[in-house]
């Protein structure tokens, strides 16, 4: 098949869809591919959160003295598993180099630049979409039961936050009480971010993007990518299971599957599989009205599809290795504790793979050597978030709205250069 003029746009998560929705709106020729249908990636399972508070990258000071618990204690929210620990090795001491006080403010601050405009640049597309009941500004709400995780999340993630700007309300436990009435007694503070907002269920969400995107005429073709191969200049020609697809340019947003596909466009990138979980109650047996995260468990119960969704757990390993669910099974008592009653019958269990950088930013915009070819991926913990800013933004690039240089802080090549 010959897609002359047209852009492929790889990966129909929240970020591809996005992005073929976008060009699809300046008028261009579009084909997006996955090889399942849209939504079905990292996109399906998170907590459903449009995070435009999300300021703060994972790297920090206080993350280093941390690392050897990450290795030992399985216990650990963010556990780092041995036997990967040699391909990881390069990814662990970039991320250890990006907790220093200076990275962490040069990447709060690049990331100040995406998220809080999330919103409005999906609004665009839910609304062309016809979708304004599937996300509410629910805020986001963090509940604490001691005072010393209280006063360390305000002097250290709620402070970077505050600094770039980011609306925080802080909250007594009838305050708390008050919003979500079902939490546990224990819960004496909150920390709520009132500028976030909730999608119903993230991958009916996505999916209801890309079926805007088809019904404007755009190309969805499911199937897998084997192969790409590159005529410098010229058209790009990409294999799938279902024959080849020849297009003017490609769009790589693989989430946690680009590195490979990086490396064979030539761009060596630092990015790993950041595994997160979920537990989905389908009969709760108690409400929530927006998600509420704990400061002591780091882990959120989300409420999705009027259910209850307990998501957490970060673990670095290798993308293909296989899930270890008792890694969501270890969030059911904590979620009980916080919410006295929850029933968990017919419970399911699902793992996805976050795609993380070492300094928490995505790589976004065109490979230098071959301007045909535009990174899209690495969005960390805020994927569903960035959608429609990564669209916009990406857009913009090839309408020359904006240029290569304004996206710096995501440069494609920046792990290429340090390695
Ligand atoms: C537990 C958990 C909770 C989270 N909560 C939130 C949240 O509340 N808010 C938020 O903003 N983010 C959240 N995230 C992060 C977010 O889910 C990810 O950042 C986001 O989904 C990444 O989107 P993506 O489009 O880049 O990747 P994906 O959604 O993974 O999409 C990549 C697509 O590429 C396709 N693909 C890969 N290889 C091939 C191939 N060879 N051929 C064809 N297709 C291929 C896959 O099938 C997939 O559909 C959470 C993540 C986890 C794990």
């Amino acid at each position: 098949m010959t897609h002359r003029g047209t852009i492929a746009v790889l990966g129909a998560g929240a970020i591809g869809v996005s992005v073929a929705l976008y060009l699809q709106r300046d008028g261009r020729d579009v084909v997006l591919i996955d090889q399942d249908e849209p939504g079905s990636g990292c996109s399906y399972g998170n907590a459903g959160l449009i995070q435009c508070a999300s300021v703060v990258p994972v790297a920090t000071p206080g993350i280093v003295g941390a690392v050897p618990r990450m290795l030992l204690d399985k216990n650990q929210p963010l556990h780092i598993r041995w036997r990967h620990l040699g391909s990881l090795a390069p990814y662990l001491l970039r991320f250890l180099r990006e907790a220093q006080p200076a990275r962490v403010e040069a990447n709060a601050r690049a990331l100040s630049s995406l998220v809080p405009r999330a919103y409005e640049d999906y609004r665009p597309l839910i609304e062309a979409a016809g979708i304004q009941s599937m996300v509410r500004p629910s805020g986001e709400l963090h509940v604490f039961e001691t005072d010393a995780t209280f006063e360390n999340a305000k002097a250290a993630n709620f402070a970077i936050r505050r600094a770039h700007g980011v609306r925080v309300d802080e909250l007594d436990a009838d305050a708390v009480r008050q919003m979500e009435p079902g939490l546990a007694r224990s819960v004496r503070h909150g920390l709520f971010l009132p500028d976030c907002y909730q999608t119903v269920n993230p991958q009916r969400f996505v999916a209801a993007l890309a079926r805007n995107f088809t019904d404007n005429g755009g190309h969805f073709i499911k199937a897998k990518v084997t192969d790409i191969a590159l005529h410098p200049g010229g058209p790009v020609a990409i294999t799938t299971e279902g024959g080849e697809i020849v297009s003017e340019m490609v769009v790589l947003a693989f989430g946690a599957f680009s590195k490979p596909w990086a490396r064979k466009l030539g761009i060596a990138v630092q990015l790993d599989s950041e595994r997160g979980y979920h537990v989905m109650l389908p009969e709760p047996g108690v409400a929530l009205n927006r998600t509420v995260v704990s400061g002591e468990y780091k882990f959120a119960l989300s409420p999705i599809d009027g259910k209850v969704r307990i998501v957490g757990s970060s673990e670095l390993a290798r993308v293909g290795a296989p899930p270890n669910y008792e890694r969501a099974m270890r969030l059911l008592p904590l979620a009980r504790h916080l919410l006295p009653g929850l029933n968990e019958a017919g419970h399911s269990l699902w793992m996805g793979h976050r795609p993380s950088t070492p300094d928490s930013l995505p790589l976004l915009g065109p490979v230098p050597a071959n301007p045909n070819i535009i990174f899209a991926f690495g969005h960390n913990h805020s994927g569903l978030t960035l959608g429609g800013t990564t669209g916009k933004l990406i857009a913009d690039l090839l309408a020359k709205r904006i240029q290569p240089s304004d996206l710096s802080p995501f440069s494609p090549t920046r792990f290429a250069r340090a390695a």
